[in-house]
């Protein structure tokens, strides 16, 4: 796989020896490539990403995967708060309002390329491959409704919900049920608190349900019916299930 390394971004610092296991997905929401590459490779911005891919499908490798570069923020996933130090970013050239506003078939097939490559490579998790939108819920929506995750189940990079058998899912309700869980907003806050999703403030404050709802939603939109809540609370069930028995 060939990678532009003429542009390299000083955004970055030491991951502390720390094993990298997730990759987290974003768009940029700037105009274009350079004026991405000249942010995320700007002193003043703080922000940095190790790859950014471009609507024709070009690769720019801006920081080494070895250093921790800042694509995260304010971030959570299985009690991990520092995401950065374990993960890979990688930045679209994809903005929902401008002109860029296509994930171009040359785009995301070298996503999947790349994805594919940093998967062996570091031995990552088909359910490790993240949106920044999964692990800042509250804060985030890149890389937003639109961003073709079919593609990578498609390409086996990510697991496929969906596929979960029937019979998984009733022993992980009745787990709940064996436990005098009944509620199904209790259920449904607890599923994904395992699956990863920061939920620490979400018992408390009611407006954060909807948004970790309205967060997750957006991420699997591409699954039947997802307007209505009973499905949610189906797919979230098939989710855990498929969770706890993948590796
Ligand atoms: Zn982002």
């Amino acid at each position: 796989m060939k990678y532009i390394t003429k542009y390299k971004s000083t955004n970055y610092n030491s991951r502390k020896n720390s094993k990298i296991n997730l990759i987290i997905i974003h768009y940029t929401a700037l105009k274009n490539t350079m004026d991405a590459i000249s942010h995320l490779c700007s002193k003043e911005k703080k922000v940095s990403s190790h790859y950014l891919i471009s609507q024709s499908g070009i690769v720019y490798y801006l920081v080494d995967d070895k250093y921790r570069a800042w694509h995260a923020g304010k971030a959570f996933w299985q009690d991990i708060v520092d995401i950065n130090s374990v993960s890979i970013g990688i930045e679209l050239d994809y903005n929902p309002d401008g002109k860029n506003n296509k994930f171009s078939f040359k785009m995301i097939s070298s996503l999947k390329k790349l994805i594919f490559k940093l998967k062996k490579k570091y031995k990552i998790s088909k359910k490790n491959i993240l949106a920044h939108s999964d692990i800042a819920p509250f804060r985030k929506k890149d890389p937003g409704k639109y961003f073709p995750w079919k593609a990578l189940y498609s390409s086996k990079l990510i697991t496929n919900i969906e596929q979960t058998k029937n019979g998984d899912v009733k022993i992980i309700e009745n787990w709940f049920h064996n436990h005098n869980i009944f509620s199904k907003k209790k259920i449904i806050i607890l599923a994904l608190s395992l699956i990863g999703y920061d939920t620490r403030q979400v018992y408390k404050k009611p407006k954060l349900y909807s948004e970790l709802l309205k967060a997750y939603k957006s991420r699997y939109i591409y699954y039947k019916n997802m307007s209505k809540n009973k499905e949610v609370y189906i797919i979230i069930m098939r989710h855990l299930a498929n969770f706890l028995l993948t590796k």
